[in-house]
């Protein structure tokens, strides 16, 4: 290698998406020379390809579905039109901002902002376009990206990255996977106007989740129109004319205009040198680290979507912040605790979810199990004619009946879900929902009223 100078820091992080910006601002904090290496926008996928254009697409969707529902309420909306190269507008200008404020955050804190590939050379070096940086410590923090599979004309498809730079809305789409890029991305396209069809491979979606979520969201994506194929493999993709081919182990040769990958991230690790390093990676690529995010390389810390533990954005800040906490701020056990991690699933009504489902709670802890469960078709829902029900759930656990988990299907799941989430970090008991006087008429009393 080249090299036409040399920089030393004392920490150098790889990756400005939400783990390293955290990261490294708070090392900045503890008055540490921070770098920070990027090759794209800074706030990596929540910001640019993720969370916030998500988002703001929800947002579209559920106007969409209000707009169209809200007759019953006497609006006269019938032939209401959505110009989707606006809504793309609105989303860029919003990360546009967000990418200022990272650029000035980070420079109000004197964290050096280097753009490129890096690649380690030693455990403490790494070359970014022909320049050696060395620090005493670096962090990984460089995020995953989309899988696309191995089959013949998977490169027709898009991923989720591609879905928020189409410049049109595709009148018929297929979703693959059953994960909540594909729940997610199914309700706004759905809401959107395109004909939308999710194929999963096995005999449900959201599998990872409680039963009762899978049932519920299956009901509510079926009578909001969205076809949901089980137990379906595609086999291979063609094009012609614009449109694609899409073939199935059912025999299905469903021609759709746009076919999208969800099934799943992988770490991006393949350009990073980390064979010149002593970091381990498990079978899957992501890369191992102990409870305190240190690799097996001493002076190389990871966080983030590229560990695979728990792929989202305030676990990559919580992480980010706790690491740089205990390198550099006196708090040498500092390290984030990955149970009872709340999170939410921007379906139409959301899914928030927190702490063990129904099976897993049985499979750990078997009859000293107790669940609370209710199944309702909601005010709002019963007056716009939507059959589908919400649903809530508490997982309980011995005779004290503390809470282990809680499930919700429904609107207000996404913002209601937090406080739940609190109290159940705090160790709270059935009775302590119990005693809590309901708020009259939500969903969230349904989970201070089961019975
Ligand atoms: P997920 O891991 O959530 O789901 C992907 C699913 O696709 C798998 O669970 C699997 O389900 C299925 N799958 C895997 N391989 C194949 C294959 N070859 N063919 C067909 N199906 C397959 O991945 P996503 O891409 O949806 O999301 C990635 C991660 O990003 C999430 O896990 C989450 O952590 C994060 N994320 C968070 C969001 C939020 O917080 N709201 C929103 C979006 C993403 P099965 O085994 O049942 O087939």
């Amino acid at each position: 290698m080249k090299t036409e100078s040399k920089k030393e820091y004392d920490l150098i992080v790889i990756g400005a998406g939400s783990g390293g910006l955290a990261a490294a601002q708070r090392a900045a904090e503890h008055k540490q020379r921070v770098a920070i290496i990027e090759m794209g926008q800074l706030g990596g996928t929540c910001v640019n390809r993720g969370c916030i254009p998500k988002k703001i697409y929800w947002y579209a969707a559920e106007f969409a579905y209000d707009l169209k529902h809200s007759n019953t309420l006497g609006f006269e909306t019938n032939d209401f039109k959505h110009n989707w190269q606006t809504l793309q507008q609105a989303s860029k200008q919003y990360i546009k901002k967000l990418n200022d404020m990272y650029r000035k955050n980070l420079s109000q804190k004197n964290i050096e902002i280097i753009t490129g590939n890096a690649s380690f050379q030693s455990s403490k070096e790494i070359s970014v376009g022909g320049v050696l940086l060395t620090a005493k410590q670096i962090i990984i923090a460089c995020g995953a990206t989309p899988v696309v599979p191995d089959i013949p004309g998977a490169e027709f498809g898009i991923t989720s990255d591609d879905f928020f730079e189409l410049k049109n809305k595709p009148n018929k789409t297929i979703i693959v996977g059953s994960g909540y890029v594909a729940v997610e991305l199914a309700g706004i396209l759905n809401a959107l106007g395109s004909d939308t069809k999710i194929v999963a491979r096995k005999n449900s979606i959201l599998r990872k989740f409680d039963q009762s979520i899978q049932s519920s969201v299956i009901d509510y994506l079926v009578e909001s129109g969205v076809e949901v194929s089980l137990n379906t493999d595609v086999l291979s993709v063609k094009e012609n004319n614009n449109q694609l081919l899409v073939q199935t182990n059912n025999k299905d040769h469903t021609s759709v205009d746009a076919l999208l990958w969800a099934i799943g991230r992988k770490p991006l690790v393949s350009d990073l040198g980390l064979e010149r390093t002593q970091v381990t990676k498990d079978k899957n690529n992501f890369i191992l680290v102990d409870q305190y995010q240190t690799t097996k390389d001493p002076n190389i810390c990871a966080i983030g979507d590229v560990v695979g533990n728990h792929e989202l954005t305030p676990v990559a800040i919580a992480a980010g912040r706790a690491l740089s906490d205990r390198l550099f701020g006196g708090k040498e056990n500092e390290r984030l605790e990955y149970e009872n991690i709340p999170t939410v699933i921007f379906a139409h009504p959301p899914v928030g979810t927190v702490g063990m489902n129904e099976k897993e709670a049985r499979a750990t802890h078997g009859n000293k199990v107790k669940i609370y469960e209710a199944n309702f078709v909601s005010l709002r829902h019963s007056l716009i004619g939507v059959s589908s029900k919400a649903m809530v759930k508490l997982v309980c656990l011995g005779k004290e009946e503390i809470v282990i988990g809680c499930h919700i299907v429904g609107q207000g799941a996404d913002e209601l879900l937090q406080g739940f989430a609190v109290a159940i970090k705090m160790g709270a008991q059935k009775k302590d929902l119990d005693n809590t006087i309901a708020i009259h008429p939500t969903l969230a009393e349904e989970l201070v009223t089961l019975r």
